[in-house]
């Protein structure tokens, strides 16, 4: 069971705007990344400590035309690959027909449904209640996903049917994810892993949901590579949303200690790679990236390739950028020899008699600006956990610390310890003085 939930239900009844509430409490980490959006498929909520991820799906639509059969074979996808399923109507509008069409099928899928009416702002409950009883769900949370009540009791009872996340064991080998778009070379790399010409993707579709774990030896490196079976569909439309795609990432990159992206280079550095290297980030996966094909590229695409990297990732400096060739085995040795160096970062335990003298240095050389008036002041850091590594700061207005403040710490830590390919989570704790 991962905790990846599916937002399900017809169009317009408000999942996107309740996908905005869940997710909008985010790290901003990820806005440093230039070119991410947050293109309301797939979001990040983190609630009381625990983390789940939402997929927001188009809607299903009952009409025969292109754009929504290929809506809808997404939506259906993402239903069946997921675990957990919210599904959403809209109380304003009251049952519909397809409301019960729709729970029909969602039952004979015999998962977890989180039952939710939505717009309950404008209506009377009771009514309401009474009304959509006759679809059976036992369980109703009434929501206003525009003025937010009930977010947070819908998000209580996610995370109560999620799982604790696990510690990774110290003897453990690494489990290793290979991500990017399709084409980039994915099965190309695992292959010259693997060390035969076998394609490890193609496995039938409902043999298993679970990742599977492949064991490889390689340069002298013990590992596993991650993958997740499922149906490996090539979008055959450009603009074709594949959230098979996403769902199958998600789950590979939960399950796995360490992700290498990899990026085309005879591409440059495309929308679809940030997207992925933010969701990366978003999890706080200890990652590397690997621009493949470089055996291919001409002078004018590795001058692009060059530019891309210098703006679009100037900003997560700390994630390790190296030359490969999946098909000529260019580069492959020293892409593992960092992918274990990152593997081991991430299973770091800062001391925190160090990690505080590294922050009283880093305060000395340049105070947190005051806000409105305010003096922040940080008392003492400790670590909270890892993966990803948490650094829990107290103090007084500590929470009024600004993502530049924050992103200058980082960087002073990184330059005192090792943590290349790590992303670094604040916690932020305030002590009120009297
Ligand atoms: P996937 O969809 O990410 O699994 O991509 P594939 O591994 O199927 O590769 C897509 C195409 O790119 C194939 O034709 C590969 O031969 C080619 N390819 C993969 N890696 C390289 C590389 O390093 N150099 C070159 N020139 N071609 C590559």
């Amino acid at each position: 069971m991962s905790n990846i939930i599916t937002l399900v239900g017809r169009p317009n009844v408000g999942k996107s705007t309740i996908f905005n509430k869940l997710t909008k409490t985010n790290n901003a980490i990820v806005a440093d990344v230039p070119g991410y959006t947050r293109d309301c498929q797939q979001g990040v909520c983190k609630f009381e400590n625990k983390t789940f991820f939402i997929v927001d799906t188009a809607g299903l639509f009952f009409n025969d035309d292109e754009v929504s059969n290929i809506s809808e074979a997404n939506t259906l996808e993402a239903i069946t690959e997921s675990d957990l399923l919210m599904f959403v109507v809209d109380g304003e509008e009251g049952l519909v027909s397809s409301d019960i069409e729709i729970a029909n099928n969602l039952r004979k899928l015999h998962k977890k449904i989180y039952f939710v009416v939505n717009k309950i702002d404008k209506v009377q409950k009771d009514i309401v209640l009474s009304e959509f009883s006759e679809l059976g769900f036992d369980d109703v949370t009434l929501i206003s996903g525009k003025n937010g009540s009930g977010i947070k009791e819908i998000s209580g009872k996610i995370i109560a049917n999620i799982e604790e996340e696990i510690e990774s064991d110290i003897d453990e080998d690494l489990n290793l994810a290979i991500l990017g778009k399709p084409n980039v070379g994915k099965s190309t790399l695992v292959n010259s892993f693997l060390g035969r010409e076998k394609q490890i993707t193609q496995n039938k579709p409902g043999t298993t949901r679970d990742c599977i774990k492949l064991p490889v030896i390689k340069y002298g490196y013990k590992f596993n590579i991650v993958d997740t079976p499922g149906v490996r569909r090539k979008s055959k439309t450009k603009n074709h949303i594949e959230i098979i795609g996403v769902i199958k990432t998600l789950k590979t990159i939960e399950a796995s200690d360490v992700v290498i992206i990899l990026i085309d280079s005879l591409d440059g550095i495309t929308d679809q790679d940030l997207s992925l290297i933010g969701t990366v980030m978003e999890l706080g996966k200890p990652a590397l990236i690997a621009l493949n094909k470089t055996d291919a590229a001409d002078e004018y695409q590795e001058h692009l390739l060059t530019y891309g990297v210098d703006t679009k990732l100037k900003f997560i400096n700390y994630i390790p950028i190296h030359k490969i060739s999946a098909l000529k085995g260019v580069g492959l040795k020293k892409l593992l020899s960092v992918a274990m160096k990152i593997y081991n970062n991430s299973r770091l335990s800062i001391n925190t008699a160090i990690l505080n003298d590294i922050m009283q240095k880093a305060i000395f050389d340049h105070q947190p600006p005051a806000y409105g008036g305010k003096r922040i002041k940080i008392r003492y850091v400790h670590q909270g956990g890892n993966n990803p590594i948490r650094l829990i700061i107290h103090g007084t207005y500590v929470d009024k610390l600004s993502k530049d403040y924050l992103r200058y710490l980082s960087s002073y830590i990184r330059k005192k310890i090792e943590l290349t390919g790590i992303t670094i989570f604040f916690e932020l704790r305030n002590k009120f003085e009297k």
